[in-house]
């Protein structure tokens, strides 16, 4: 929503993250206005094209290097496969003919990258079809690196408010972080996907604003977080006003941290003398490091399907268990819960081809996906299984509405258990096995589903839009779950005294865990275990520390 003051740049929406950022704004994709006119000798654009392939081929393998130490090695492969196409000679060999008959760089990599593209395409083979879109990242690599040469760089390396209608969870993973002071969006809601990636980057982020005019593009903004506001050429006084408000809440928030990390490594007891588990929310193995440095003891929830999104093809088993290994031994012992995919609904990685649907969050997506196209889900299963020999692993099963659906997991676990012995490979035989409470219905059976089972975890923004019947992605309802939670802590209730009865615990890993003027409530009502993302867990301990 815009709202007339002054200056007629105000927009409100929901603040997710509690920050405030000034500087310039920058619209999603807007660098990709390119400038193709040729601009020089087909001499010169020779030249101008080969230095940039060089400078994005270096480029390429760098973020190769660095994606095998953060994120792993299936992600490594897919930039050093990249690198190749860049050197395939073929490829070159045709922008270069391009090039000669007085084309600029940009437009002889983009008419290359197409033609290849649509020969690959044709072929109807569906890994050749991946790597068709394969090319057309490389491509757009080289015109960006093109392009920057020419006028953005100065303007691409400066930090900037990112603004875009929406974001996919798959965008979100693949910007570059260090660059991002906050996000806008123009939909959206607090439990949104994008949302709950911003507070785990620890960024000033608001949505649902409603439209902003791209006109504004380029432009200062101060974005505060708290109040839901982005005033864009804000006044000189605001702006000041809003640095001197900076180094305060700087400073106060530094003696508040300072406190909370004295108390970092302590157990959270409450004052009654209840243990509660303080763990982290991650979405890739990068995040673990902050995790571990903030306090956690232990993943609630590893969001898998982060891993299948930014990229062009399934994960290979291997590429998985890389990943996983690697995160279940920095945790050292400590519980890690891996999610299996919950892939659909908002989250859609486009080489699974799925169909359009009217009510996406009401179809096809975690474990329904998961028990039809079974081979997808037995690859990560057996992953998991094998990393569980290296740590302390966790399954958790996302999107449970029946008795039968669990039993049939349990079945293809077992199944991938029995392979597993077979081949003589080892693997945790009492692995832990959870469901998530996130559907009205597996908290109304969770007696039912208690006895099959060591945990529940409870995923409040999905079990939210379900019972309220309130899209989590629509910034126009989801507010009417944050104003009015009982009927939720009616079913975390009956949840938390149903696992309980079996001897099993119960946490929360939904956005509700984070929110302090919740926290007595959910342990008034028997919560174990509080999940939130890294930039939380500080203040998360605190309030348990404060709490009866
Ligand atoms: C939830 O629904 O609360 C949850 C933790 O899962 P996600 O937000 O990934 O849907
Ligand atoms: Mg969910």
């Amino acid at each position: 929503m815009s709202i007339d003051d002054a200056t007629g740049n105000v927009f409100l929406g929901i603040g997710v993250t509690n920050g405030q950022a000034y500087g310039k704004i920058k619209f999603l994709n807007s660098t990709y206005n390119y400038d193709f006119k040729a601009r020089s000798s087909p001499n010169e654009e020779r030249q101008r094209f080969l230095l940039a392939l060089e400078e994005t081929v270096n480029k390429t393998k760098e973020i190769a290097k660095r994606a095998r130490s953060t994120i792993g090695e299936g992600e490594a492969q897919i930039f050093e496969i990249h690198a190749m196409l860049l050197e395939d000679e073929d490829f070159v060999d045709s922008v270069l003919s391009l090039i000669k008959t007085g084309l600029s760089s940009e437009e002889a990599v983009e008419k290359s990258g197409e033609k290849y593209s649509n020969v690959l395409r044709a072929l109807g083979d569906e890994y050749l079809s991946a790597r068709a879109t394969d090319i057309k990242d490389i491509c757009q690599g080289i015109i960006d690196t093109l392009q920057a040469k020419n006028d953005k760089k100065e303007e691409d390396s400066e930090p900037y408010i990112l603004v875009a209608p929406d974001l996919s969870p798959s965008e979100t993973v693949k910007l570059d972080k260090s660059k991002i002071l906050g996000f806008v969006t123009f939909e959206g809601s607090a439990t949104s996907h994008t949302s709950i990636l911003a507070k785990a980057m620890g960024i000033p982020a608001i949505v649902g604003v409603g439209e902003i005019s791209k006109n504004y593009d380029g432009e200062l903004a101060l974005l505060d977080g708290i109040r839901g506001r982005i005033t864009i050429r804000p006044k000189e006084i605001d702006v000041w006003e809003y640095k001197n408000a900076k180094a305060k809440e700087n400073k106060l928030a530094r003696e508040h941290e300072r406190y909370l990390r004295s108390i970092m490594h302590r157990p959270a007891v409450t004052k009654s003398g209840k243990k509660i588990l303080i763990y982290a929310n991650i979405g890739e193995a990068s995040e673990v490091d902050g995790a571990i440095s903030n306090g956690a003891e232990g993943i609630g929830l590893l969001r898998s399907e982060f891993m299948y999104l930014a990229r062009n093809n399934l994960p290979s088993e291997e590429e998985l268990f890389i990943a996983y290994k690697m995160i279940a031994e920095k945790m050292q012992g400590k519980r890690v819960v891996i999610r299996t995919l919950d892939i659909g609904a908002d989250k859609q990685a486009t080489y699974l081809n799925l169909e359009r649907e009217e009510n996406p969050a009401l179809g096809y997506r975690g474990i329904r996906l998961c028990l039809d196209r079974q081979e997808i889900f037995k690859t990560q299963i057996r992953a998991i299984l094998r990393a569980s020999a290296y740590g302390r692993i966790s399954i958790m099963i996302p999107m449970i509405s029946t008795h039968g659906e669990l039993l049939k997991c349990k079945e293809i676990i077992k199944s991938c258990e029995v392979e597993l012995k077979n081949k003589g490979i080892n693997f945790d035989s009492k692995i832990e096995i959870g469901i998530m409470i996130e559907t009205p219905a597996s908290a109304i059976i969770s007696d039912i589903l208690a006895k099959e089972v060591d945990f529940f975890s409870v995923g409040t923004n999905d079990l939210s839009q379900y019972t309220y019947a309130a899209d989590r992605q629509n910034s126009r309802v989801s507010g009417i779950c944050e104003e009015n939670h009982e009927a939720i802590i009616r079913l975390i209730k009956m949840a938390s005294d149903a696992i309980h009865e079996e001897g099993g615990w119960i946490g929360i890993c939904g956005e509700m865990g984070a929110d302090l003027s919740l926290t007595q409530e959910l342990l008034d009502i028997g919560i174990d275990e509080l999940s939130v993302s890294v930039p939380y867990l500080l203040g998360v301990r605190g309030k348990v520390c404060a709490s009866n």
